[in-house]
């Protein structure tokens, strides 16, 4: 069966002038298959936000997107729509109808003046035409779907919910166009740990339920454990792993996985036991030679400073290490997976 989107050497550019040019995501490609939960992961800056931006066409300019293919398959599967070929009303027919998106922090982007039943009124009679009673039961069920009480919630203006009610608006207002496909940018970030576990939780239930195909954007290796069931690993504008989510959390290959596993707490460890990786992500403008990651690789040797490592299959997940047999086979796991 063919996945629902294909992205295929995705690259996203950003004109900084007579500062040059910033290759913030960089022949990036990955399949979302049809009702499946899919997490994206890496440090900030990592180009994960950008790569989400670009699957529904609003990378902020100076950005834009320099090449690739979006491919989109329809219900009967039979020929694809290039998203990055549609003319941009015919793009903004998709947005929301066939993919959502929950911005990062975007808790504080409801309009505090607005009632949410106008809020969410809004939001769908900016995309399709329909009686005002109509979306108010949508919206009722879609707040029924993430545990909010509708006669209250609304009723309500924004500052009269909790940040975790407000998400969970959020949510809902993202399923009143029924799209196939929801992204989910750091959904849980600047949310206490139990309405963080409510709400994956919640996620996971809608996306089961509904047979959506969900992206999730995180920094957070714990978050993923709970919800997906396949990894995307993207460091400096690259992805550097894929696996199934019990595969990599079982044996990580890249040494950069590995490291995000290493400064996830444990529950039996002690926190002293937890490591951040050493170092800082690379200045995009000059990303360094060969493997980006090699200035702050425990294993880099002269290869990975010279020649740029391959997103290679390996065994039903993919990963971009020169040397990855050698560690997998040799060196110790992470604490977090001993
Ligand atoms: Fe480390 Fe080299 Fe692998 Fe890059 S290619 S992750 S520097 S071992």
């Amino acid at each position: 069966m063919k996945p629902l989107l294909q992205a295929r050497d995705l690259e996203v550019t950003f004109d900084l002038g007579r500062h040059g040019r910033l290759v913030a995501v960089d022949r990036v490609s990955f399949d979302l298959g049809h009702g499946e939960f899919v997490a994206l992961v890496g440090e900030s800056g990592s180009g994960k936000s950008t790569t989400a931006l670009a699957l529904i066409r609003l990378v902020p300019p100076p950005g834009f997107i320099s090449s690739g293919r979006l491919l989109w398959w329809d219900d009967r599967g039979e020929t694809p729509v290039d998203l990055l070929q549609l003319s941009p009303g015919r793009m903004r027919e998709r947005r929301w109808r066939d993919i959502a998106m929950v911005f990062q922090g975007a808790q504080n982007a409801l309009n505090p003046v607005m009632r949410i039943a106008e809020q969410m009124v809004e939001t769908v009679r900016t995309h399709q035409a329909m009686p005002r009673d109509e979306i108010l039961d949508r919206a009722a069920r879609c707040l029924r779907m993430v545990r909010l009480e509708p006669s209250r919630v609304l009723r309500a203006y924004p500052h009269e919910l909790s940040g975790g009610m407000r998400q969970r608006v959020l949510i809902a207002m993202s399923l009143l166009l029924t799209p196939r496909l929801l992204i989910l940018d750091e959904p849980t970030t600047a949310l206490d740990v139990i309405t963080q576990a409510h709400i994956l939780e919640l996620l996971k239930e809608i996306q089961e339920q509904l047979g959506l195909t969900m992206l999730l954007l995180t920094h957070d290796l714990a978050v993923v454990a709970k919800t997906a069931r396949r990894v995307l690993i993207m460091y400096a504008g690259r992805i550097v792993e894929e696996a199934p989510t019990e595969d990599l959390f079982e044996a990580p290959y890249h040494p950069y996985t590995r490291g995000l596993l290493q400064a996830v707490p444990t529950l039996r460890g002690d926190l002293a036991a937890k490591r951040p990786i050493p170092g800082s992500p690379p200045d995009m403008r000059h990303p360094p030679s060969g493997c980006r990651f090699h200035p702050r690789c425990p294993y880099a040797d002269e290869l990975c400073r010279r020649v740029e490592p391959i997103l290679e299959e390996a065994g039903g997940r993919r990963v971009a290490c020169h040397h990855w047999q050698r560690i997998h086979q040799c060196a110790p796991l992470p604490e977090a997976l001993q």
